[in-house]
């Protein structure tokens, strides 16, 4: 394996520190045959949410997204379902419960459309909107932005605007299709990778829970119940 200048190359965090004394004192062997044949050894989770027990965990890699979210989660308390779970930080993506069963690994979590990034797990019941889910992180990408270019720069500040209109019931079809295109935007021509990932949560909310995204549009309502209602209506 080589890294930068052709060398070995590591990557200062502490969970990486804290990898290297168990394998100098049991062998790479030893590390290599925990998690699955592509992501080796294990990797610390910050499990928060809707889940009975928050908190930071440490689990081989190839565990699956419902042992992390009954098993060592404990479930889902007050009796509430399960509606997703957001991995990778601010940049990740939404999985729903077809995901449940999937091993969380690098190569399965790219693949169902988001990241291992920071290792934030962030699981969501039926009283969660997707909608608000996906402004939520979109703010965080908005603040977050250094403004160096405009794709990045101005595009979340519209993505966080739609988002917003379609939390406050007042967005369009138009709107909608703005939203999309601008994904696509900031993904291809951002020039560093906040703006390149920042559409994730958007992308797969809007994969996975389009229905919710419609009903705020055409039907003026939020089906979990937290967005608001459009100015001089009531319920
Ligand atoms: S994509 Fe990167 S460089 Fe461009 S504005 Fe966003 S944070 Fe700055």
């Amino acid at each position: 394996m080589e890294g930068l200048f052709g060398q070995p190359t590591l990557i200062n965090n502490v969970e990486t520190f804290a990898n290297i004394a168990p394998i100098i004192r049991n062998g790479g062997e030893w590390y290599a045959n925990i998690g699955t044949e592509k992501s080796k050894g294990t990797k610390v989770f910050a499990l928060a949410g809707r889940v009975e027990n928050t908190g930071l965990v440490e689990v081989p890699m190839g565990i699956s997204l419902r042992e992390m979210v009954y098993e060592i989660g404990g479930g889902i308390p007050d009796g509430r379902k399960f509606k997703a779970v957001q991995t990778g930080g601010p940049s990740g993506g939404c999985l729903p419960t077809e995901c449940l069963d999937m091993p969380v690994d690098y190569e399965s979590l790219a693949k169902a459309g988001s990241i291992m990034g920071s290792g934030g797990m962030i699981v969501m019941d039926e009283s969660s909107c997707m909608v608000d889910v996906a402004k939520y992180f979109m703010d965080f990408c908005m603040t977050e932005s250094c403004g160096k270019c405009i794709p990045c720069r101005v595009g979340t500040y519209q993505m966080h605007r739609i988002l917003t209109a379609i939390g406050n019931m007042t967005a369009t079809e138009q709107d909608l299709k703005m939203l999309e295109e601008l994904c696509d935007l900031l993904k291809h021509t951002s020039l560093c990778g906040l703006g390149q990932s920042a559409p994730n949560p958007v992308v797969s909310t809007l994969k996975s829970f389009a229905e919710e995204y419609r009903a705020h549009i055409q039907d003026r309502k939020c089906p979990a119940g937290v967005c608001g209602q459009p100015v001089g209506e009531t319920v």
